[in-house]
């Protein structure tokens, strides 16, 4: 950060100021205090990180397996002495508490310290004699220069789904930060630098529409991880897709929880609050909708006002906080309008969280939790993704109806059911159509080494973020077969 708290890139080693006309202000959500000055830095700045990488890539990729990931094992522990530190910041800049933020760094250091098994996980294949004396393998071999553009929400974790895959592999790499929250990933690349990494082979470089539609068009990329709102992943997609890359492109989503009337109410109601209401519902995996089914619909609905009503909302560094605020007053408001909008649609907002006021933070952008009940099942509140700490209410009377719901839903991301009945469960997890399913658990978020799924409009691509699908990602395969002994050809 320069003296009046701008925001540098780093390219190829060094810290760089960008040379970008516009600046935007980061700003803490709580407070409204501004906390830096990020570059909506200009299209040569992407092309000069992804030469720097292109470069680094030569030497990078001929570094044994086993040595890249000693640079893996040097980040993991630079993080976890960071870890508090880096935690503060994304409360800081992202609103969320700190007990959010510092689940959000263990995940990510999770998939840092899965990607340390590369060696094993980018092992090839070998058949030995599939015609006499003639051989086949199969190797994997990096892709080149890949990059990730990154979504407001989780401002440490989302570039881990990737990145450590990538360089363990053999990749070279440019990380392009949201504009809303870059300050975790400046500390985190403080730490990749420390880390040893050479130079080159890791970049960050700030910005926003300009500094994506480099990354599309930079013809030293070949693989791109996107994450963010759908109409962004089918932009990336398409037009990454169109000039010849790998493509992966993690959209929006709206996720259904169904709630049987078997259900254990009391884990329930705990669980599908912290679902909709943790980070401000500013998660591509929380509850957005509640269908509840038979007799749920008074038990479940009960339940759940009275648990969102109790939760305590404020600055996520202040002791006892629950929820924090949404990321800036203009989600704020549009929140707050679409709240509006489903009360003239008919539903009722049996807890409204709008208009709250923390004191100590009056010039925060806080919404409260809230509890719509009576949603029209085609109307805003159930059609749209909110982002916000909202949950609606829908009513259905059989489980049939709801996975019918379910996946009449443009979305893919997760669905939930909560049940008693392991027959229910099956059912739900063998029919129901999104990527990540929860059974009795709110928030399906798969450990590091499991993909990170997601269907229909929450997912462009084939394969997805951590573990297995990472390394399938950023590696391309090489078949060949192989002839050496002459004599014993000729000898059949
Ligand atoms: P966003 O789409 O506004 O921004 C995502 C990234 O795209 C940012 O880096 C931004 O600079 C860039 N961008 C924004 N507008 C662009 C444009 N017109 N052209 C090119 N690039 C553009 O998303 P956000 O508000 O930062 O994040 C919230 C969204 O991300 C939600 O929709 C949420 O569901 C989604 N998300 C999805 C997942 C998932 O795994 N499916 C995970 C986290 C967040």
């Amino acid at each position: 950060m320069t003296a009046d708290n701008r925001l540098l890139n780093y390219i190829n080693g060094e810290w760089k100021p960008s040379a970008a006309s516009d600046y935007l202000e980061v700003i803490n959500p709580a407070t409204n205090d501004v906390l830096g000055h990020v570059p909506l830095s200009p299209a040569s700045e992407i092309d000069e990180a992804a030469r720097a990488a292109a470069i680094a890539y030569e030497k990078w990729r001929r570094t044994p397996a086993t040595d890249r990931i000693q640079y893996l094992f040097r980040l993991k522990n630079l993080l976890e002495d960071n870890f508090e530190d880096i935690a503060r910041t994304i409360t800081m800049e992202c609103g969320k508490t700190i007990g959010e933020s510092k689940g959000e760094m263990r995940r990510a250091i999770e998939n840092v310290e899965v990607a340390c098994g590369i060696p094993m996980m980018m092992q090839g294949d070998f058949s030995e004699d599939i015609a006499p004396g003639i051989d086949e393998l199969m190797i994997r071999q990096p892709v080149g220069v890949c990059a990730a553009i990154a979504p407001f929400n989780f401002p440490g974790m989302i570039a881990f789904w990737f990145l450590p895959y990538a360089l363990a592999c053999g990749n070279t790499y440019i990380v392009k930060p949201s504009e809303k929250v870059p300050l975790a990933m400046k500390t985190i690349f403080e730490l990749l630098e420390q880390a040893g990494f050479p130079k080159g082979v890791v970049n960050m470089v700030n910005g926003a529409k300009e500094a994506v539609d480099a990354i599309v068009d930079q013809p030293e990329v070949r693989a791109i991880s996107s994450v963010g709102s759908t109409p962004v992943a089918k932009y990336v997609y398409s037009r990454g897709s169109a000039n010849g890359k790998r493509v992966q492109a993690q959209g929006g989503a709206k996720n259904p929880i169904v709630v049987l009337p078997d259900a254990d109410m009391e884990m329930t109601k705990r669980i599908a609050a912290d679902s909709a209401f943790c980070c401000a519902g500013q998660r591509c995996l929380a509850a957005s909708v509640a269908l509840t089914v038979g007799d749920a619909r008074h038990s479940f609905a009960d339940a759940i006002k009275e648990e969102a009503a109790s939760r305590v909302v404020g600055y996520g560094l202040d002791d006892g906080v629950q929820m924090g605020p949404v990321i800036n007053k203009l989600s704020m408001e549009r929140i707050e309008r679409l709240i509006q909008k489903g009360v003239v649609e008919g539903a009722s907002a049996v807890v409204d969280g709008r208009s709250v006021v923390i004191p100590g933070y009056e010039n925060g952008s806080f919404v409260g939790p809230t509890v719509l009940e009576n949603v029209d099942p085609a109307g805003s509140i159930a059609q749209t993704e909110i982002f916000g700490p909202v949950l609606g209410l829908i009513h259905v009377e059989t489980i049939d109806d709801a996975i019918q719901y379910v996946n009449s839903g443009n979305y893919g991301n997760m669905a939930c059911l909560f049940t008693n009945s392991g027959s229910a469960a099956r059912k739900f997890r063998y029919e129901t159509d999104a990527g990540n399913i929860g059974i009795n658990v709110g928030v399906a978020a798969p450990m590091a080494f499991f993909p990170f799924s997601g269907g229909k409009e929450s997912f462009f691509g084939t394969l997805h973020g951590q573990g297995n699908h990472a390394v399938e990602f950023f590696t391309q395969t090489k078949v060949v077969v192989e002839r050496w002994p002459k004599e014993w050809s000729r000898q059949f």
